[in-house]
């Protein structure tokens, strides 16, 4: 491979194969002469790509520039080089469909239609306890999403700024364990569920709060960071604000945070010198952070990368505080709900009073959604809906099973070569006449009419071989169609006649007369009928 890969090198340089750009250029301009740079920017869009997008500056602002020259908007291959040189790897990467989500307009359709379903949940309440929140719209809803490649999508009120709250617990966690280690932070806080309510006064057995994820561990987090620009890092430069009118009102309806600050100082909790007011100050104002759903789903996103921001490439967070807020998160970042979170969504999340849920799928996005009303455990109502549902349509869960084939949709990029690769192991079983591999294909729910490129299936394959038993299997446990055609039009039923198997004609013919596709429809029964016949 290393030869062959110096060889193509040496005939791209030499001319002889296209360059990256030309290949780029003839995937966009489909047989046409130039390419109009709006048809480049749709495109560029449809793999999830922002034009905005901080990795792409170059290729942008040269495509400005060259626009200008030109009469007709559009760019030859010659300009199109020029245009694309600069960001060539992104840009390749990205039209080559190697990003962790290959097929990225598709998978947003689905995050639409989640969307639109929990829009017309009506449930739940504004938080009112301070005016600031109080004057939010219950039926604002937005939805935005960062993959670890940069993709982004962003559904409803995305532009819309609010506070982070308790959302921000677990960032100001990763950035003092990112800052500490996890062996200083914990000697102040714990790492377990407290089976209490967020802001209740209390500590666990040795006197320390019992996650970083409760108003206590938090507090104490606080004291133990001082940075703010990191804020701005995790969020790739997008939207970080600040609402001060918010932090006035929080210290002002603060009794209840002040009396923890008060038992945490009595406690010794805090490391020595610790100004407990001036901390409490400071985490009013961590809970008034402005930032919009896109501006969070980038910090999401940073966490779902192991602290690399995707649209600045930027190492932010060590993989040990990534790590470390993931598995709190998982534990205790969904108030009283956090234990139900866990067992049917699976994945690491924390909510703030504002109605924000950051969502992080490890190893493929960050998801912020956002809508204020909140149900009685204080999570928003359709945040909570759009997580469940996300995780009903696709195998997200940490125990989602990704080898076997589970009925749920894989959007990531091994989905696609996993596909491939059971039509291989398919065929070959049948071409082998390996019962047992078809029946453990077949208890995996495979799907046992699958095609390859010339839509030949496991049933045309044995019925060629003579696999008597094979087709009988395939016929009577799985009920795959008895009648697909290739893209010869030949059925199973002319390879067997075809190749004189005698005893697979049979089988064939007898299935036919008794098989209707009218009757009670074959899939319905086939899980019955494996059953009996394992
Ligand atoms: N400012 C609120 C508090 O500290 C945050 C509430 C929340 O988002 O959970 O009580």
């Amino acid at each position: 491979p290393q030869r062959q890969r110096h060889f193509t090198v040496t005939r791209r340089k030499a001319g002889i194969l296209p360059s990256l750009e030309d290949l780029l250029f003839y995937t966009i301009a489909e047989g046409q002469e130039k390419i109009p740079a709006h048809k480049f920017t749709t495109a560029l869009k449809a793999t999830g790509l922002r034009t905005g997008d901080p990795r792409l500056k170059e290729c942008m602002e040269m495509l400005k520039v060259t626009l200008k020259t030109t009469s007709d908007g559009a760019l030859d291959r010659h300009l199109f080089k020029k245009c694309v040189q600069s960001n060539i790897v992104l840009l390749t990467q990205a039209f080559r469909k190697k990003f962790v989500i290959p097929d990225f307009q598709p998978f947003c359709a689905h995050i639409d239609e989640l969307y639109e379903n929990a829009k017309n949940m009506s449930g739940g309440q504004v938080a009112d306890y301070i005016p600031q929140l109080a004057r939010f719209s219950p039926d604002l809803w937005a939805v935005s999403l960062c993959t670890i490649d940069g993709q982004r999508h962003t559904v409803g009120d995305t532009k819309v700024p609010f506070c982070l709250q308790s959302c921000v617990k677990p960032l100001k966690y990763a950035i003092a364990v990112h800052d500490h280690g996890t062996e200083y932070v914990h000697r102040f806080i714990g790492k377990e569920p407290s089976g209490l309510r967020f802001n209740k006064l209390f500590l666990n057995e040795d006197d320390k709060p019992h996650n970083p994820m409760v108003n206590a561990g938090a507090i104490v987090c606080t004291s133990l960071i001082k940075v703010m620009n990191f804020m701005n890092k995790l969020a790739g430069n997008e939207y970080v604000g600040f609402s001060n009118a918010t932090f006035q009102s929080e210290r002002e309806s603060g009794d209840r945070n002040f009396a923890i600050g008060y038992y945490l100082k009595e406690k010794k909790c805090f490391p020595e010198g610790t100004d407990m007011t001036s901390i409490l100050d400071f985490y009013f104002q961590l809970c008034s952070i402005e930032v919009t759903c896109e501006s969070a789903s980038v910090m999401a996103a940073t966490l779902a990368n192991g602290g690399f921001c995707p649209i600045t490439g930027e190492r932010v967070l060590s993989p040990e505080a990534v790590r470390n807020t993931l598995s709190l998160m998982h534990s205790c970042g969904m108030y009283d709900f956090s234990g139900q979170f866990a067992f049917h969504v699976g994945l690491p999340a924390k909510s703030g009073v504002a109605g924000g849920i950051l969502l992080v799928v490890p190893n493929v996005m960050g998801i912020m959604c956002w809508s204020p009303p909140l149900d009685k455990l204080g999570n928003s109502v359709r945040g909570i809906q759009f997580c469940t549902d996300l995780v009903s349509l696709c195998n997200f869960h940490n125990y989602d099973n990704l080898r076997h084939f589970a009925k749920k949709l894989d959007p990531r990029r091994e989905g696609g070569d996993q596909r491939v690769k059971s039509v291989i192991n398919l065929l070959f079983a049948a071409y082998t006449g390996d019962v047992s591999a078809l029946r453990r294909f077949a208890l995996s729910s495979m799907d046992m009419e699958q095609r390859d490129y010339d839509s030949r299936t496991a049933l045309h394959v044995a019925a060629a071989e003579g696999h008597a038993e094979v087709v009988r299997f395939l016929l009577e446990a799985c009920k795959v169609n008895p009648v697909p055609r290739d893209r010869w039009g030949n059925t199973p039923m002319d390879e067997a006649v075809h190749f004189g198997h005698h005893d697979v004609v049979t089988i064939l013919r007898d299935y036919h007369t008794q098989y209707s596709p009218q009757a009670s429809g074959p899939k319905e029964n086939a899980e019955q009928n494996l059953d009996g016949m394992l």
